[in-house]
């Protein structure tokens, strides 16, 4: 009898810790509202931009892919790349996908989901700088985006008082074209775009750091997170995250 009480006991339990765990999450997050709420930074094409007063890109494409499979509908909060992560841990937002690097300073305050794509970091000069490599970073002013792993490299391998920080990419480019700074270190994709919008401008051949993107997601939801990563393994299956991919990136 004892032993079938305890028994009881410790199933009643299991249930009450379910039902637990189902409304907690409710509590500090929206999925559950039927809204998944993505946090990104819409200034880094092709992966997040804006199309009029639309964000557009493969983020948000994946992202909407994603929500269907998952039956939520799907919210873009624009905001700066540095508050991102912050708006995910703080479960302001449900979902980080930003062209994100997955980096183990990160791991401390999101958990991520499996990579979806590659990213490279790379160095842009004018055509006729004399910066030919990485080595000759050393000692120039170079322009990064406020927190990224380009920002966080380059303070690493040339120190803080050669790197100026900016908000966005642009205007890190937009540095480099008015010769505020000597080289811009960014992404490879959004780099292709900004080369292409301003005359002048070239990609060194010598890539920097290569890298993978992946969503970020609040370290409590790890429910939400099986379910990115189930979605994701399926569009990467049916083919329609190349698909996606390959909307935006055409192969040289
Ligand atoms: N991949 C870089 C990083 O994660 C830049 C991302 C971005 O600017 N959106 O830091």
């Amino acid at each position: 009898m004892k032993k079938l009480i305890s028994v009881l006991f410790a199933v009643m339990s299991a249930a009450m810790l379910m039902a637990c765990g189902s409304s907690a999450k409710g509590s500090s997050l929206t999925v559950e509202d039927g809204v998944l709420t993505m946090a990104t930074n819409a200034y880094f094409p092709p992966y997040e931009y804006y199309e009029g007063d639309t964000i557009t890109g493969i983020d948000a494409e994946i992202a909407q892919a994603v929500a269907d499979k998952l039956g939520l509908k799907l919210k873009i909060e624009d905001m700066e790349f540095d508050s991102i992560i912050t708006a995910v841990s703080t479960g302001k937002a449900d979902m980080g996908l930003a062209g994100m690097t997955v980096t183990e300073e990160r791991k401390k305050n999101v958990n991520f989901s499996d990579t979806y794509a590659t990213g490279v970091q790379v160095v842009i000069v004018k055509e006729d700088s004399d910066i030919a490599s990485i080595d000759d970073l050393q000692g120039k002013k170079i322009g990064v985006q406020l927190s990224t792993t380009g920002d966080i490299y380059c303070t690493d391998d040339f120190g803080s008082e050669n790197v100026e920080e900016y908000n966005k990419g642009n205007d890190a480019v937009m540095a480099l074209v008015s010769g505020k700074v000597d080289a811009v270190v960014i992404d490879n994709e959004p780099a292709k775009s900004y080369v292409a919008a301003n005359e002048g401008l070239k990609i060194l051949e010598t890539e920097y750091v290569t890298e993978d993107y992946a969503a970020a997601l609040n370290k409590d939801n790890t429910e939400l997170l099986e379910q990115i990563n189930g979605a994701l393994k399926e569009l990467k299956d049916e083919g329609k995250l190349d698909e996606i991919i390959s909307k935006y990136i055409k192969s040289e």
